[in-house]
Order: C-alpha cells, then structure tokens, then sequence
C-alpha cells in the first residue's frame, strides 16, 4: 500500500512537471505570436431580442498554434495576464476590432457596436495609453460609441485611482462600457452608479437551466428590473434555447448571444451574416 502511495505521488509529481513544462512552452510561444500572426478575433454576433437584428458583436480571441491547433482564451488568456502579454495581445484586439468597424459600416444597416474584453492588467499598465485609442478611432473615422469594453465587476472594487481613472477616460470619451459575468463576482453594486456603466451581462451560468429554475429566472427579472431603472440595458449571455430566448424576451431583457443566434464567427463569414441582416 506504501509503495502504491508512492507511485501515486509520484506520476502526481510527473504530470504537474509535465503541465509546469506545457505552461512555460506556451508562454515561450505566446511571446512570438502575436508578431507571427498566429491570432485571429472571431466575432459572435449580439441580437437585439425585440427586432431579431444583430446589433452587436464581441470580439473573441483565437491562437492558433503551430503545433496544438486552436488554444482556447480560456487557457492562455490567464498566461498572458500573468506574464504582461495581455496589454500588447489587447492593443492589438483593439486595432483589428477598429478595423472592422470601419469596414463593416457600409455592410450593416445599423450602426453595429463591437465590444472587446479589457483584462485588469491593461488597465494597470503605463502602455495603455487612452489618447492613442481614441485617436485611432477618429483616423478611422469610427465614433466613440460604437466601441464598448467589457469588464468584470472586480476591475471596479478597491481598484486603485489610476484604474478607475482610466476607466472614466474611456467613458467620458463616450466608450461603452459592459459589465461581464454579471452576477458571479461581487455583490456591492454601488459602483453601478458610480462608474455610469452601460449594460450588463448576464453570466450564462443564470441562463442555461432558465426553463426549469424558477429561481434563475426569478433572479434574471431582477436583474433587468434593476437595471432599467438605473438605465442600463442587459445582454443575457450563453442562450442556447428557443425557449431561453422566448423567456428573456417575455421579462423584457434587451439582447441575447449565443449558440441559438451564432457561435463565434471568423471575420469573413461574420460579414456574410452582416449581408443577410441587412436583406431582411
Ligand atoms: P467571455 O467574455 O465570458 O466570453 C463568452 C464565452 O462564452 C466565449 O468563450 C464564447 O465563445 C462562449 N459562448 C458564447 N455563446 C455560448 C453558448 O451559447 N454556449 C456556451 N456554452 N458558450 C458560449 P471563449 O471564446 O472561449 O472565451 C472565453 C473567455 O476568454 C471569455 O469569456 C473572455 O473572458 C476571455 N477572452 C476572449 N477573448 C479575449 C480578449 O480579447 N481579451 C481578454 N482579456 N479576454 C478574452
Ligand atoms: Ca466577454
Ligand atoms: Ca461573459
Ligand atoms: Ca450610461
């Protein structure tokens, strides 16, 4: 039995060297990836649930790596806030994001919104520099507005002057800003009011049983309640179901994504589907 301990142990030890190895070749290769193209954003289109139209979209990062194929954001994204890389991995999610909303103007009847997902770490960093996205926009001709960023509630807690700073530069420059993961994190919600956020977004984790818990949709009716009152608009996230969307719809939620809608879409197929919006 001791000695079946001690294999246990140590095929234990192996496999965390092994991972301890992995995780230091992934962030060895993330250094070389942006400047080797390796990332791509996908595109997952937001739906304006009263009118059925694509209205929004967020930008979801890709690697695609060499040798491992597609690594999910999941996976690497922890790494490259840990080691820094995230500020110029993000800059760069900015400017491609920029991009296409420019391009896609003419393509879309709306006038779509692209939101990008903002790590703590972008903010805590000298690199971001505000003026120089903002100055970006304008070269492009791309307004303020049609920008959004997405953060998660623990930006805003005990966050030191020079974040929230930053992120009142965003918001007086008229960038949206979205709450992501709504619900999961903190529940003071003081700085709702504080900060003049924009929308928020459910976390999927409310969503997916919302035909067989009452209590999640009891807590979602909240949510929208509260948040219209405050004037903010709410985004349910992860609606997978016709039923889903026809319960978000019936307690006045504005906008859904999902796998129901679309999964994350590559630029050039994202564009196809801007078309056939426009056609209805
Ligand atoms: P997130 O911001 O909460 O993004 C939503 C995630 O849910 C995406 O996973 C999306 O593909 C997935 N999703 C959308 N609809 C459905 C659905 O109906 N069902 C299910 N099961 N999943 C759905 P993804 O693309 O793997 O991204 C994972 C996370 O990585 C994101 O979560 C975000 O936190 C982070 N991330 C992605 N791109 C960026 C980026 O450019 N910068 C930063 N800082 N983080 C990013
Ligand atoms: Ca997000
Ligand atoms: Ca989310
Ligand atoms: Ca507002």
């Amino acid at each position: 039995a001791k000695n079946a301990g001690r294999n246990r142990l140590s095929y234990f030890t192996q496999a965390l060297q092994e991972s301890a190895q992995y995780r230091l070749r992934l962030i060895n290769d993330l250094l070389g990836a942006l400047a080797d193209r390796q990332f791509e954003i996908h595109f997952q289109p937001i739906i304006d649930l009263a009118s059925r139209r694509t209205v929004k979209a967020e930008a979801l990062l890709r690697w695609n790596h060499p040798e491992h194929g597609t690594i999910s954001p999941a996976e690497f994204i922890p790494l490259a806030e840990e080691t820094g890389l995230i500020v110029g991995i993000g800059d760069w999610v900015f400017r491609e994001a920029a991009g296409c909303l420019q391009r896609w103007t003419e393509l879309a009847g709306t006038e779509l919104q692209i939101s990008v997902n903002m790590s703590p770490a972008q903010f805590q960093s000298d690199v971001l520099v505000i003026e120089d996205w903002l100055a970006h926009l304008r070269s492009l001709g791309v307004a303020e507005q049609r920008l959004s960023i997405e953060i998660t509630e623990g930006l805003l807690l005990n966050a030191h002057p020079s974040v929230t700073d930053k992120l009142l530069a965003f918001r007086d420059a008229g960038i949206q800003v979205a709450i992501d993961d709504f619900g999961t994190g903190y529940s003071a919600l003081s700085y709702l009011k504080r900060f003049d956020i924009d929308y928020l977004k459910i976390d999927q984790s409310f969503i997916s049983n919302l035909e067989t818990e009452p209590n999640d949709l009891a807590l979602c009716e909240a949510i929208v309640s509260m948040a219209h009152k405050l004037g903010l608009k709410v985004i349910a996230e992860g609606v997978e179901t016709e039923q889903q969307r026809e319960l978000l719809k019936r307690i006045s939620c504005d906008y859904g994504q999902g796998y129901l809608f679309s999964r994350p879409l590559p630029p050039a197929k994202f564009e196809r589907l801007l078309q056939d919006n426009r056609g209805h």
